[in-house]
């Protein structure tokens, strides 16, 4: 399936890459990618198309979904927690460390980053906010969100989004990685709430057939998870 390149505003794209979307953002200094695809493996060429500023990459987090493209940079923004994620199948590049707290200035555009480990150790969202927008990974979505397998940790993933409440009215969109584009900001607390149900086994489960595994969907109507207890 080809890429779809959907502009959000003056100085932010989406683009499309057939179940998993990531973001260029420009400000007056620089662009920055936030990851790079799953089918594309050229995703600085396609974001040099819509820029000329000198671009950098930052991966949400590791999964194969969202560093498609990662070899087109020699170094790139990551939490060092997802480090192992990252190079499991031997991936190189040079990881440029990010913690929670550290802001990345585009010029005129600083974004903030917020540490949500659950969905994966090293997982992060970006907080803009002057556009008052939440760019969220997967960890907060209407689709399927994935915690089944290595490297995840419900209980982790509810204390972040917990943490995350930290932010309630700093934003009125959440931007994620999967599913609708913008979500609302009350889906934190929906997520949390949802979470612990499905800990709590008040959420009946389905098994699925998922790349050669089985899991099990429990799904909550506006989102659901992939989880094995
Ligand atoms: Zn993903």
């Amino acid at each position: 399936m080809e890429h779809e390149i959907i502009r959000i505003n003056e100085n932010s794209w989406r683009i499309e890459d057939g179940g998993v979307r990531f973001f260029l953002l420009t400000g007056t200094e620089k662009a920055l990618l936030i990851d790079s695809g799953m089918m594309v493996n050229n995703a600085k060429e396609i974001a040099e198309k819509l820029t000329c500023l000198p671009i950098v990459l930052l991966n949400t987090h590791a999964d194969r979904d969202h560093t498609g493209s990662n070899r087109e940079f020699e170094a790139f923004y990551m939490h060092p927690d997802e480090e192992e994620n990252y190079r499991k199948d031997g991936l190189g590049g040079q990881i440029l460390p990010v913690h929670e707290g550290d802001v990345l200035d585009l010029g005129d555009r600083p974004l903030e980053i917020i540490h949500v480990p659950g969905h994966t150790p090293g997982s992060i969202a970006l907080l803009d906010r002057n556009a008052r927008v939440l760019i969220s990974g997967d960890s907060v979505q209407d689709g399927h969100i994935f915690m089944f397998g290595p490297f995840r940790n419900m209980e982790n993933y509810i204390k972040s989004l917990e943490h995350l409440k930290a932010w309630d009215g700093c934003y009125d969109e959440v931007w994620p990685s999967h599913g609708s584009l913008p979500v609302s900001p009350d889906m934190v607390g929906k997520l949390i709430e949802g979470a612990k149900e499905v800990l709590a086994g008040k959420v009946p489960g389905e098994k699925q057939e998922f790349h050669g595994m089985t899991t099990t969907l429990y799904d909550l109507g506006y989102a659901g998870f992939l989880y094995d207890k």
